[in-house]
């Protein structure tokens, strides 16, 4: 056999295996999205995300401190308004009294050293479950919706949140959001985590289950981004490196591992953040259950992948457990 034929010698043993990787996984690449609704009391299980619950404010502590002990170093907060009245222009958002804007202030209290990262959108919160404000048509009205998306962001900030991670998608809000922070006096106090490249996926049911956020007509192809659109995805991510956002995100992960490649090209000097989606997760835990592979093997499988692809940060329902395993 040809010297430049044998490649085997160089991975015969588990150490020598895992210097194969460029970066090797660690707890501090893994960020807990978390479901935080608006009865303080609440523990409920969410049945299409397995383990998962929502979570009043209540019990964040019994919650999240095991978590924290284990080494949770990051999560991100979505509001689940279950008793608010919502609106045409998602006002319970950033409600002082609602969950999110408690949450942030509940978590900054009980664990100084957790990073609270929390979604901005309005989907959540409007009556017509559209992520931004509309015409009468029913089309997106970009002008108010950037602007009350940009007023969220900031309120959130000032409730003590380290990063604001717009996931709605209208075009110039990462310009927007970041003149926000810079002139309520946060520009050098919060991260901005732009969802650049979030394309109008399948694996989003179970997220829409666990938040309550469907759309009440229509879908989300108007903003979010078809499949197929590599370019799009590009331009999004360039954009936004322009507009002020300091990490970049893609989403959902596992189908889009060439857009977070690409975007590991086109944005190199920024944390690149991808969200292995609710579906994602549903998926991995029923082939799992129907067993066709190991949970344990493919989530790492999984996650492992994104990292080689260019990911430095992952949002995970696996995080619990990858806190076990790492
Ligand atoms: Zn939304």
């Amino acid at each position: 056999m040809d010297i430049s034929s044998v490649l085997q010698g160089g991975y015969q043993h588990s150490l020598s295996r895992s210097w194969q990787s460029r970066r090797a996984l660690t707890k501090s690449m893994f960020m807990y999205p978390i479901f935080i609704t608006d009865d303080p009391d609440a523990s409920v299980p969410i049945p299409s995300l397995p383990g998962q619950r929502r979570w009043g404010v209540n019990k964040l502590k019994e919650f999240l401190g095991p978590l924290v002990e284990k080494g949770l170093e990051s999560v991100i907060l979505f509001g689940v308004p279950l008793n608010c009245v919502k609106d045409t222009r998602g006002t319970p958002a950033d409600d002082t009294q609602g969950p999110v804007i408690l949450a942030i202030k509940k978590l900054r209290e009980l664990f100084p050293s957790l990073y609270i990262a929390a979604d901005v959108c309005l989907c959540e919160y409007t009556d017509h479950g559209h992520c931004g404000l509309l015409h009468p048509d029913g089309t997106i009205d970009t002008a108010p919706s950037v602007e009350r998306i940009a007023e969220v962001a900031v309120n959130y900030a000032k409730a003590g949140v380290h990063c604001v991670a717009p996931s709605d998608m209208m075009d110039g809000r990462i310009k927007a959001i970041k003149r926000g922070l810079i002139d309520a006096g946060f520009g050098n106090k919060v991260t901005l985590m732009s969802y650049s490249a979030k394309f109008a996926s399948g694996l989003y049911g179970p997220f829409r289950d666990a938040a309550g956020s469907a759309p009440s007509f229509g879908d989300r192809k108007c903003y979010q981004l078809p499949p197929g659109a590599k370019g799009l995805a590009r331009r999004a991510i360039q954009r936004d490196t322009t507009e002020g956002a300091d990490i970049i995100m893609v989403k959902p992960a596992l189908p889009y591992l060439d857009i977070i490649s690409d975007a590991a090209q086109l944005a190199p000097d920024h944390p690149l953040a991808c969200y292995q989606v609710s579906g994602e997760f549903a998926m991995i835990h029923a082939g799992a259950a129907a067993g066709v592979y190991n949970l344990r093997a493919m989530a790492f499988e999984t996650v492992e992948s994104m990292v080689r692809a260019g990911a430095t940060l992952i949002l995970s329902y696996f995080t619990p457990e990858f806190l076990e395993w790492l």
